[in-house]
């Protein structure tokens, strides 16, 4: 049951913004039919997602990983993006000061038609050459046989970030000067496990900023943030953006 009172707390925080930093995980999308890590349908044939993400993974065994990735892009090609992104996508109009870091690998924000965003660790719909560290989309790669190859002869991997890798350089100092300029932080749909994303709300309280959590369960998040909705983002957020509208 989301709370009216702390819907109207959030719309009045949202009405006095500058700048607003919005930060999206895994829960976001769950709405889409897109799997979280960490919950119950995260599983793929009895593996973890820690398990196949991670590049000593790719290194022992790409076919495996490889299929993950086909399986999970068969399922994020089937999903629309749901009211959490679409009422994103309004946010970022409504803001002349905004920018969305997203963690999710689906390319759903940017599907809704946000342009504002950095995906910070990367999309599935792109690969990258282990040895040029070229990129391409992987629609324009030929796909005879899985791992697919680059033009050079070296296995193609998906351009995401995995587990125990650096994330971006020019994504990581796109993020750190938002988090400088933002002041409130609007946090969905992420269990703040993963860093450095998972030290980012502390980090714009530590600069005097304001931090809404929207998730369906308390994270560590919850411990800092001024304002905690609990509930789908699919809900919340289009309740939020009315209430905003109607300030
Ligand atoms: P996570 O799986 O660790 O956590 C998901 C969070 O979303 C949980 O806290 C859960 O309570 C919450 N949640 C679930 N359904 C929700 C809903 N309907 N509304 C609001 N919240 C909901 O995901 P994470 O924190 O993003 O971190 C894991 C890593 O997994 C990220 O780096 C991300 O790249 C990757 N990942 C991406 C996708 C994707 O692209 N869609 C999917 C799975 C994992």
């Amino acid at each position: 049951m989301i709370q009216a009172a702390d819907i109207n707390k959030v719309a009045t925080r949202l009405a006095n913004t500058k700048f607003l930093l919005v930060l999206t995980g895994a829960g976001i999308s769950h709405e889409s039919g897109i799997p979280t890590f960490r919950g119950n349908d995260g599983l793929w044939q009895n593996y973890r997602a820690e398990e196949l993400a991670t590049p000593w993974a790719f290194e022992r065994d790409p076919v495996t990983v490889w299929q993950w990735y086909d399986w999970r892009r068969g399922i994020i090609g089937k999903a629309k993006p749901n009211p959490g992104h679409h009422a994103i996508k309004e946010l970022e109009d409504i803001f002349e000061n905004f920018l969305l870091i997203t963690q999710n690998v689906d390319g759903l924000h940017g599907r809704t038609g946000n342009a504002k965003m950095v995906e910070i660790h990367g999309n599935l719909w792109r690969v990258r050459c282990v040895r040029e560290g070229k990129t391409s989309m992987l629609m324009e790669v030929p796909l005879p046989s899985i791992p697919p190859r680059c033009e050079c002869g070296e296995i193609l991997r998906p351009d995401v970030v995995w587990f125990g890798e650096s994330l971006p350089t020019q994504a990581l100092e796109q993020a750190f000067r938002a988090l400088e300029m933002c002041d409130t932080l609007m946090v969905v749909g992420t269990s703040g496990v993963v860093y450095p994303v998972a030290s980012f709300p502390e980090t714009v309280k530590n600069n005097g900023g304001f931090v809404i959590e929207i998730n369906t369960e308390a994270t560590p998040i919850s411990n800092i943030a001024d304002v905690s909705l609990f509930g789908k983002s699919g809900d919340i957020l289009p309740e939020v953006v009315r209430a905003l509208r109607t300030q």
